[in-house]
């Protein structure tokens, strides 16, 4: 990432979600980092890089609240099973044998996917090492990443090469955290990440809950997501899922759990009451046949709730279009139509996710003084025309190929649909070259 230059945006349709259903046509004036104005006609200065913002739609940044970037190798190789046999016969393996290079690639080609996809601002969960990788990628591709390994020291299928030691596991995520934590200009940031209650003694639950909260880091783990997961969950601890987390501290407006699909009435209120937070990920839960989760009662109850492409290998796209057109449909089966509103859906896609991940004072809004984490969206595509109401326009018609220009952190990260932090084509060569050994050393080839 080089200097930051201001960048002025012209000529288009501003959407700055702080109100729904309204927009304007304006530029966006962005210096040091930050969204300096938001108006008609401005005046680009002298060094200012402009961009063209000519039919096309202005938004903040999308925010992702779960994603798996460390399995992006293994996309499209894992197919066609339930949750836990995912994980034990595919994920854990594929994440047991990673190497640092493989990570290095995986993660690569993550992020260069989310942020040519317009995802600005991230919550990602690691394997159990290695995790390096991961916070250099995001340092030098330009995403807003939070992220942590994750913890894992029982359970059943686990292999031997991801079961870790309690204090060892817990000893590394607080030198990660101390490393790059804030790192970036504060665009990094630590999470600690118990994978799941199958995965974790509730000793390691307590301890990682007791490290997020001594350091001020986001706690983010997956419940409830499966009906036998969670039916096993209840089995070990008597209890519902979220509830049990509740009961060991993974609760609260720092922590965020994936999925949620599989709650009792109970937990629901607890959600609420204790303004956890939600991470929706219908792409993946519709592949692996988990269920849906039910967001127009959660969001009836208050639950804070954003959206989650998971990982490439249970989805198998990290595009947060995928998962605001299903968020806008999905919930029609059981609610009828218009179940989840556009507005609504695009809320949980930007100031919602971004409250989801602690960051709601400065991202997730088009608006001064705000990060500067902006997408252009072409109007140009087939599916946008006629233009209409924006939201319908974006969750209903927009895709990955609608991304003109990507802004983090005042850095201009893709420019005309093309990854200007990285050559894209060697991310490419990289992760084919690296899928290919590791798939061979996995016999999956
Ligand atoms: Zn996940």
């Amino acid at each position: 990432m080089g200097l930051r230059r201001s960048v002025l945006v012209r000529g288009g349709t501003v959407v700055p979600m702080a109100e729904r259903g309204a927009w304007q046509q304006a530029d966006v004036l962005i210096e040091d980092g930050r969204v300096a104005s938001v108006a008609p006609g401005l005046d680009p200065g002298p060094g200012c890089e402009v961009l063209d913002g000519g039919d096309a739609l202005v938004l903040p940044g999308f925010v992702q609240a779960h994603v798996h970037v460390v399995q992006s190798l293994a996309r499209h190789r894992a197919e066609g099973l339930p949750l836990l046999r995912w994980l034990a016969e595919r994920i854990w393996p594929y994440e047991a044998a990673l190497q640092p290079a493989e990570v290095a690639a995986a993660a690569r080609l993550g992020i260069a996917e989310l942020l040519t996809g317009g995802t600005t601002s991230a919550l990602d969960m690691g394997t159990t090492h290695d995790q390096e990788a991961v916070f250099s990628a995001a340092a030098e591709l330009g995403i807003r990443l939070t992220s942590g390994k994750c913890h894992m020291d029982t359970g059943d299928g686990v292999p031997a090469g991801l079961l870790e030691d309690r204090e060892e596991s817990l000893a590394q995520a607080e030198a990660l955290g101390s490393r790059w934590h804030g790192s970036a200009s504060g665009r990094l940031r630590y999470a600690v990440a118990p994978r799941f209650v199958l995965s974790c003694s509730p000793e390691l639950l307590v301890a990682a809950v007791a490290l997020a909260r001594s350091r001020g880091y986001l706690l983010h783990t997956h419940s409830s997501e499966n009906a036998q997961e969670t039916r096993v969950v209840r089995e070990q601890t008597g209890k519902g899922n979220a509830e049990f987390l509740s009961e060991v501290g993974i609760a609260g407006p720092d922590t965020v759990l994936a999925h949620c699909v599989h709650l009792d009435e109970g937990e629901v209120h607890l959600l609420a009451e204790q303004q956890t937070g939600v991470a929706h990920c219908p792409g993946a839960n519709l592949k692996l046949g988990s269920g849906i989760a039910d967001v127009p009662r959660l969001l009836r109850h208050g639950v804070r709730i954003g959206l989650g492409a998971d990982g490439p290998p249970c989805n198998n796209r990290l595009s947060i279009f995928h998962e605001m057109a299903l968020a806008g449909t999905v919930h029609n089966l059981a609610h009828g139509p218009g179940a989840v509103d556009p507005w609504t859906v695009l809320e949980m896609a930007t100031w919602r996710g971004a409250q989801v991940l602690g960051l709601g004072d400065e991202v997730g809004r088009l608006l001064p003084g705000w990060k500067a984490d902006v997408v252009v969206l072409s109007c140009s595509s087939l599916a946008m025309e006629p233009a209409a109401d924006p939201a319908a326009m974006v969750v209903f018609g927009g895709g990955v190929e609608s991304v003109r220009h990507v802004v983090v952190d005042g850095s201009i990260v893709v420019r005309h649909g093309e990854l200007v932090t990285a050559d894209a084509s060697a991310i490419r060569r990289e992760a084919r070259g690296a899928a290919a050994a590791l798939t061979h050393r996995l016999g999956w080839s």
